[in-house]
């Protein structure tokens, strides 16, 4: 199967191709012909399968087909979760959209809207958008939803999660009824089905893999540590084993600035993004530990929701998510486009519960181990491997005195709201369950 047998014109099949894809991945198989016949879909994808160009390529194609001669109304409006998301999907647009006449445009909250108002105003045919920037910038009057034919959602469940339900609603009820609407979301909870029940209209479904199923090739291993172990067992994780670009998450943004000053005390490079950090430093942070310049990324769930870090070999979860669906967005940022990856976890006897609970979602047991020198002292400790107990470092721990480690005296989580809760300022509280 090529992107041309998939009804795809020349000009966007030539992008790719400059782009390095030889043929297309199993989502964009299975969405772009429904796509391009004009059909709704609703898609069950995470980040990292080349979704993207799955809803891209096809929207390109349509609004190149049908472009005015003279005006450039916007016609296609892509929703992200997050800034990053909408930025690096905007890259992608640009990148596919080299040798077609058309124009598109990012815009999202943290950064002057002047020039998203300026560039509004010349005329855009797609715009790739967070959803609380772009309403207020319809408020201003900056962009009319008059003439969209084309909707998408991509990560829908994150911007439920973020609790952009409300916008996401409010901006519908300002575009045509009749629009072709495409969903993308990596998990399908009763909530998301209820958003798409209200904005499909016999959906076609894709699906690449099975709903909440974790990509086969990572590896799942959890450390039974003291929660003020933690910190000290990391460094030792990244030195000993000689990593080189791992994405550790934490649960709130304190906690990974925390972790973040106590890696780089440590000599090792690190930087945090999350939902308090400016967008300048978010965007930074990303740069560099893209171009290896850093070699530790430590993010909330939010921050790095939808993140494009090709082939990561290693993703730690310094504390577990309360969600367990979280666990899944996490992890899919290892072992991505066929690679071997291995997904961390640190976990503490307050955490065991979150554990159980992504089993129960993963339907597997994750393999638990404990480390001589880190033996959990707060829990009941389970079986030790002994294979584990030097292997995984190759040697006896030493030394492995807790003194310093602030984190130790903090009651668990208390008054340090994981970031995904706390909505950043946008409307209500997530619908989630949460434990
Ligand atoms: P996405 O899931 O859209 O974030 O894409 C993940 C990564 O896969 C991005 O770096 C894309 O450039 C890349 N990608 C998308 N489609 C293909 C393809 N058909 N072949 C190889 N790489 C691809």
């Amino acid at each position: 199967m090529t992107f041309s047998d998939l009804g795809l014109s020349p000009a966007l099949v030539k992008a790719v191709a400059e782009k390095g894809y030889t043929k297309p991945s199993p989502i964009q198989e299975k969405s772009i012909p429904p796509i391009l016949e004009g059909k709704d879909v609703l898609a069950s994808a995470q980040t990292g399968t080349g979704k993207t160009a799955g809803f891209t390529l096809p929207v390109l194609q349509y609004l190149t087909a049908t472009k005015h001669p003279k005006y450039r109304p916007l016609r296609a409006l892509v929703l992200t979760p997050t800034r990053e998301l909408a930025a690096q999907v905007h890259d992608n647009v640009r990148e596919y959209s080299k040798y077609v006449n058309i124009k598109s445009a990012v815009v999202f909250g943290g950064v002057n809207a002047k020039p998203q108002i300026a560039t509004l105003r010349s005329g855009v045919d797609i715009l790739v958008a967070t959803p609380g920037r772009l309403l207020d910038l319809h408020n201003q009057k900056a962009v009319s939803f008059n003439r969209i034919d084309v909707l998408i959602l991509d990560e829908a469940d994150r911007m439920l999660d973020m609790g952009f339900v409300r916008d996401i609603n409010k901006l519908i009820s300002f575009m045509p009824a009749k629009r072709q609407n495409l969903l993308f979301s990596a998990t399908f909870s009763n909530d998301i089905k209820k958003l798409a029940a209200g904005i499909l209209r016999n959906p076609v479904s894709v699906e690449t893999a099975p709903q909440n199923s974790t990509a086969k090739k990572v590896t799942h291993k959890v450390y039974k540590i003291d929660k003020s172990k933690k910190t000290e067992f990391t460094i030792k994780l990244i030195k000993d084993g000689n990593w080189n670009q791992v994405l550790i998450f934490t649960r709130t943004k304190h906690g990974a600035n925390k972790l973040t000053e106590k890696l780089i005390k440590a000599g090792i490079s690190a930087a945090a993004i999350h939902g308090n950090k400016s967008q300048g430093a978010r965007t930074k942070a990303l740069r560099n530990f893209k171009d290896s310049t850093i070699k530790i990324l430590v993010a909330t769930d939010i921050a790095a929701r939808g993140l494009d870090i090709p082939l990561l070999p290693y993703v730690v979860n310094f504390e577990l998510p309360n969600v367990p669906e979280d666990y899944v967005h996490r992890i899919g940022r290892t072992g991505r486009a066929g690679a071997a990856g291995e997904a961390i976890s640190l976990v503490c006897s307050e955490e065991s519960e979150y554990q159980s609970e992504i089993e129960k979602l993963l339907k597997q047991k994750l393999n638990s181990t404990v480390v001589e020198g880190f033996e959990p002292t707060d829990n009941d400790p389970p079986k030790r491997a002994a294979s584990q107990s030097k292997g995984a470092f190759g040697k006896k721990n030493k030394g492995t005195s807790s003194k310093g480690d602030r984190l130790k005296s903090k009651p668990h989580f208390k008054g340090n709201r994981p970031e995904s809760t706390s909505g950043r300022g946008r409307t209500g509280a997530p619908k989630k369950k949460r434990y």
